[in-house]
């Protein structure tokens, strides 16, 4: 399977249960979602808590734009734009992980959304996890088994930088950092798949 097409792929692998919170990878789920329409996933139960409440595909349908616009931009072989659409996924990614933090602590929505927006830059962003759940996002991300994660962000941000520096040398980016982007966006996907599932606990610090 070429990288576009396993990208695509990815955005109708996993489904989030709304009673247990886990991201779930279950082709039977799937299917059955699928089979119910879009009627929510109600009175389908959950492979991993039996629980029958919605269930909603993950990444959201807001993020589905931004890979496919990423599978288009690689057919059109505009390096820049793939790199630049792939760091793009992995901060909002970054950002909705941290909203859900916010929300598991019964932060209200528009709080939630005015820090998220605040808080910019993957460095700031990163602390403020720390100070939220006391953990480095680093160690948590090595836990969930993506070690060579954030060293792939960060070739990708370099490069991304030394294009706009250098932008006349148009041979800067080649076929090689698009299937590089893509695989990344890939392994964003499962990144966070597995950290909202693992990183899932209700402690609200404000009262309902
Ligand atoms: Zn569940």
């Amino acid at each position: 399977m070429s990288e576009q097409d396993s990208l695509l792929t990815q955005l109708d692998r996993y489904w989030q249960c709304f009673d247990c919170g886990r991201i779930i990878d279950d082709k039977n789920l799937a299917k059955a979602l699928k089979t119910a329409g879009m009627g929510w996933g109600l009175n389908i139960p959950c492979p991993e808590c039996g629980g029958k409440t919605s269930k909603s595909k993950f990444p959201g349908a807001k993020f589905r734009p931004l890979f496919e616009m990423m599978v288009e931009c690689s057919q059109l072989e505009r390096a820049i734009l793939v790199l630049i659409l792939a760091q793009t996924a992995f901060e909002s990614m970054l950002d909705s992980f941290l909203y859900r933090l916010l929300d598991n602590m019964n932060c209200p929505g528009g709080i939630s959304l005015a820090i998220t927006d605040e808080v910019r830059g993957i460095i700031a962003k990163a602390r403020f996890v720390k100070s939220l759940t006391g953990k480095d996002i680093k160690k948590m991300i090595r836990d969930v088994g993506f070690r060579d994660i954030l060293e792939q962000f960060e070739t990708i941000r370099k490069k991304r930088n030394s294009f706009l520096h250098t932008a006349e040398q148009k041979e800067y980016l080649i076929q090689d950092d698009i299937t590089m982007a893509l695989k990344f966006a890939c392994a964003t996907v499962d990144l966070y798949a597995a950290l909202f599932s693992k990183y899932r606990e209700q402690r609200p610090l404000i009262e309902p």
